[in-house]
């Protein structure tokens, strides 16, 4: 019987193809709770509230952090996002793993927090093929487009404080990198010396 769970973040810039890929690895791995956010962003189309995001206004948001309901939140390219507390602490509790898909900002929040927390960034194989990603996407203004890769020259300095890098260049490999990560953590001693007990 597993301890606790291990909280994994996944952070990348937007348009690094994180849901593709975090999709896949939870087909790969159903066991793993893939933790649903609050945003104040509006749903882009195909996006199910409860689903993909809480889609709440930014009221709603507001109050949740005043009753500190988030583990963490941040504001990124003008919405609110943030991760509720009480559902990651209860799978984790129960020894379910947890990944949270949250940028930066958040993630330093939650290493701050649960200095135990596993992370990982993840890139694509240049910025050039970031930019072609985003404009391909087509869920973006033009304008959008360039404030989230201003976002992403500036989050490119923060990389080094992930204990991961991933990259991108296919979904596949990006997968197998993640899964072989996660398979990694579980065998660290510290979660295994209690096999060795009373040998
Ligand atoms: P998008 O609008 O493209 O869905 O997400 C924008 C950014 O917000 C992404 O980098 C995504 O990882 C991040 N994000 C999503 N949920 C959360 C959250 O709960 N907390 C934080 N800090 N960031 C989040």
């Amino acid at each position: 019987m597993k301890e606790r769970g291990t909280l994994v973040v996944v952070s990348g810039f937007s348009g690094a193809g994180k849901g593709t890929v975090l999709a896949q690895v939870l087909a790969r791995r159903p066991d793993l709770y893939f933790s649903v956010s609050f945003t104040t962003r509006a749903p882009r189309e195909g996006e199910q509230d409860g689903v993909n995001y809480h889609f709440v206004t930014r009221e709603e948001f507001q109050a949740r952090i005043g009753r500190g309901e988030f583990l963490e939140y941040a504001e990124y390219v003008g919405n609110y996002y943030g991760t509720s507390m009480q559902v990651i602490r209860e799978k984790l509790e129960r020894g379910i793993d947890v990944v949270l898909e949250i940028e930066i900002q958040g993630a330093a929040k939650v290493r701050e927090k649960l200095p135990e927390a596993v992370s990982l960034f993840l890139v694509p194989p240049s910025f050039e093929e970031l930019s072609r990603r985003l404009h391909a996407r087509g869920t973006d203004s033009e304008e959008k487009i360039q404030q989230r890769l201003a976002t992403a020259r500036e989050e490119a300095k923060e990389i080094v404080n992930y204990d991961y890098i991933v990259v991108n260049d296919t979904v596949d490999h990006a997968v197998e990198e993640i899964l072989a990560i996660l398979t990694a953590e579980s065998c660290r001693k510290e979660r295994r010396l209690h096999l060795m007990e009373g040998v």
